[in-house]
C-alpha cells in the first residue's frame, strides 16, 4: 500500500507515520527528517535546503522533487510519504515518478487539526536526532526528562520550532501551498478526513479503520 499523509506542521505527521511504519511495514520517508539528515552532513544539497528550513519556508520544488524521485525509484512501493507533496507542482512531480514505476497512491490521509491546538503542540515538541522519534513535553513526554525512550539519546528542538514567529510562518505557507491539495486529492476520490484534535489512540483507530477498507491490506481486523 502506498499512502500519503497529509496536514498542517504540528498535526501528527511524523507520530502517525511511526505507527503506520511499524503496523503495516511500510517505508516511512519523511521530507523533513531528509532535509535534517542532510543539513547535519552539510552536503550539497543541506547546504541548499538549510536557509529555507531554519526559516519556516519551503524548499524549492526543483530540489525536492529530485530528492523524492531517486528516493521512490529504490523503493517502489509500499510507502508512507510524510511532508510530501506540499505543492500543485510535488502533486504533478509525484504522480509522473509513480506512473514510471506502475505504482498508484493507495489513499491521501489528511490530519485535520485547530490552528491553537498546533501552535501548542509544536512550542512543546522535542524529537531525538537519531532516532527521530517525536515527543511533547505537555501530551507525550519520555520516560526520563530530555532523554529518548529509544535510545538514550539527547533530545533537541528543532530550530524551526523554537518561535512563535516561525511557526506562524510555517502556518500561513502550508495555507497559501499546501491546503490546496486537499481538494485536489479528494477530487480524485483518494482523501480520507482524520480529526487530530483527538487524543492519540482514538486517531490511530480512525486511521487503522481507513485503512482496513483497502482492499488486500494483510492486517484487516
Ligand atoms: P512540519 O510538517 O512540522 O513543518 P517537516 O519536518 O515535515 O515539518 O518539514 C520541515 C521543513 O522541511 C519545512 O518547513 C520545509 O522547510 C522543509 N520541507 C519539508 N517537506 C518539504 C516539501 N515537500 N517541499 C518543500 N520543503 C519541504
Amino acid at each position: 500500500m502506498n499512502l500519503i499523509i497529509l496536514g498542517p506542521p504540528g498535526s501528527g505527521k511524523g507520530t502517525q507515520s511511526q505507527f503506520l511504519k511499524e503496523q503495516y511495514n511500510l517505508m516511512h520517508l519523511s521530507t523533513g527528517d531528509l532535509f535534517r539528515d542532510e543539513i547535519t552532513k552539510q552536503s550539497p544539497v543541506g547546504k541548499k535546503a538549510q536557509t529555507y528550513v531554519n526559516k519556516g519556508q519551503y524548499v524549492p520544488d526543483e530540489i525536492t522533487n529530485e530528492i523524492i524521485s531517486n528516493t521512490l525509484k529504490d523503493i517502489k512501493h509500499n510507502f508512507i510519504l510524510d511532508g510530501y507533496p506540499r505543492t500543485i507542482s510535488q502533486v504533478a512531480s509525484l504522480d509522473k515518478v509513480l506512473t514510471s514505476l506502475n505504482e498508484t497512491l493507495s489513499m491521501v490521509l489528511y490530519l485535520d487539526i485547530n490552528e491553537e491546538t498546533v501552535i501548542k503542540r509544536l512550542s512543546s515538541r522535542v524529537t531525538c536526532p537519531q532516532c527521530k522519534a517525536i515527543y511533547n513535553l505537555n501530551f507525550l513526554p519520555p520516560k526520563i526528562t530530555g532523554i529518548c525512550d529509544n535510545d538514550g539519546v539527547k533530545l533537541i528542538k528543532r530550530i524551526d520550532d523554537s518561535d512563535e514567529k516561525t511557526i506562524i510562518n510555517r502556518l500561513k505557507t502550508y495555507k497559501v501551498a499546501t491546503a490546496p491539495l486537499v481538494d485536489s486529492y479528494q477530487e480524485r476520490g483518494l482523501l480520507r478526513t482524520v480529526d487530530a484534535n483527538q487524543d492519540n489512540s482514538d486517531i490511530k483507530k480512525q486511521i487503522k479503520s481507513y485503512l482496513s477498507s483497502l482492499k488486500g491490506n494483510k492486517n484487516n481486523g
